[in-house]
């Protein structure tokens, strides 16, 4: 029997949950438990079921198998009024032709909350988005940010259970992004309630999220926090997708007591986490994936003796102003040695290298992370 206290704690669960339009299949058996409380991203590429997954769980879309579960009730077969559940949309999707109250209060009226109730409720959240004086305009009248803050509080009023928002911040500039990202996630705090956000863009959930799951083709791959997605990436997919990362094909085998993998750019000894490298036997075709920053540019001549110790020509170097993104590779005007590596560093001493002069470097075997063959991702 499973932990009853963990059983309490979950909002949403769903359950081998799949969607097909005809034999194409958006959706493909997702399992997925998320915790009361939770800021939970579905983050994946344009068409990889998002939405479709969002909708199957406010009742606007009937899976074709598995069930839904909310606060361990069945909900598959439930309406999406019955279900408690609040809704935000790219486009805002407020009604015209009512004030911004009226936008607020409909949910409510619905729902046959008495007036003096409705009143308290819509002044709590218009306050909460900070629009109480807007609230006799129309939507129209109103910023994209201001209008998407009337869809937020609209979605809030009914005080559901579960709140979905799909690519809210897509139709917003890139300044306003950025201000709505902090907003929505005091919102989340203040309010505890269990969010599940919908976006195409990684820099957004892992900034905002407690937890991400990542999508691909409709299927589930991997769950976690956003440190672990970035750090401990389960395939070559999702190291490429969730940050940038250079991703080095290799052999691995296992040299007394350590973990060694055999690439063009000479041999990387590696050392996973937990039980992370026993999936691999030795002889293993595996990719490597190395991050731009994790990658320590040695300066001093003393360092060049550490682990995982390289000698790479500097290729080209462009400035970012609070870093510098330099291209390094083996030899310099060979084939394919446009893209050896490439590096991050934050802070240039002052002996800067020129361009074609030798790069000293090193890589931390616990900063590298071993991942299996996958021949569709662009190796080095
Ligand atoms: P996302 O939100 O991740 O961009 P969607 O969930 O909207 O993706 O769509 C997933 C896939 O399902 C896409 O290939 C899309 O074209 C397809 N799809 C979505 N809705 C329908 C539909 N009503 N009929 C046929 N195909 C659909
Ligand atoms: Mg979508």
């Amino acid at each position: 029997m499973s932990n009853l206290g963990e059983e309490y704690s979950v909002t949403v669960k769903l359950e081998n949950l799949s969607k097909s339009y005809g034999c194409f299949d958006a959706v493909s058996g997702l399992n997925l438990t998320i915790q009361e409380g939770a800021f939970h991203f579905l983050l994946g590429p344009s068409g990889c079921g998002k939405t479709t997954t969002l909708r199957m769980l406010a009742g606007l879309e009937s899976p074709t198998h598995g069930r839904l579960f909310i606060d361990g009730r069945d909900v598959t077969k439930l309406s999406a009024v019955d279900r408690g559940i609040g809704m935000v949309f790219q486009n805002y999707a407020l009604w015209p032709h009512m004030s911004v109250w009226e936008n607020c209060e409909y949910g409510l009226k619905i729902k046959k909350i008495p007036s003096y109730q409705r009143k308290k409720r819509v002044e709590h959240v218009l306050d909460m988005v900070q629009l109480r004086s807007f609230a006799q305009g129309l939507p129209g009248q109103h910023s994209g940010g201001q209008q998407q803050r009337v869809a937020l509080a609209r979605a809030l009023a009914p005080e559901p259970r579960v709140l979905l928002l799909d690519e809210p911040l897509s139709n917003l500039d890139a300044k306003l992004r950025l201000e709505m990202r902090e907003y929505l996630c005091q919102i989340q705090e203040e309010t505890k309630i269990t969010m599940i956000f919908v976006t195409h863009d990684q820099k957004e959930a892992l900034s905002m999220g407690s937890e991400v799951t990542v999508l691909s083709d409709g299927r589930h791959i991997q769950t976690g926090t956003p440190r672990a997605l970035y750090e401990r990436p389960v395939n070559a997919f999702i190291a490429e997708f969730v940050g940038e990362t250079n991703l080095v094909a290799g052999k691995i085998s296992y040299q007394n007591g350590s973990c060694v993998v055999a690439t063009h750019l000479g041999d990387f000894y590696c050392q996973g986490w937990g039980s992370e490298l026993d999936r691999f036997r030795s002889g293993a075709s595996v990719v490597l994936s190395i991050r731009p920053e994790v990658i320590d540019i040695l300066w001093q001549k003393e360092q060049h003796r550490s682990l995982n110790y390289r000698r790479l020509k500097l290729q080209s170097r462009l400035y970012l102003g609070d870093s510098e993104q330099v291209r390094l590779v083996k030899n310099q005007g060979s084939p394919g040695a446009q893209s050896d590596l490439q590096a991050k560093i934050f802070r240039s001493p002052n002996h800067q290298t020129c361009v074609g002069g030798d790069v000293h470097l090193t890589v931390s075997p616990e900063k590298i992370a071993v991942l299996p063959w996958d021949q569709e991702v662009g190796l080095i």
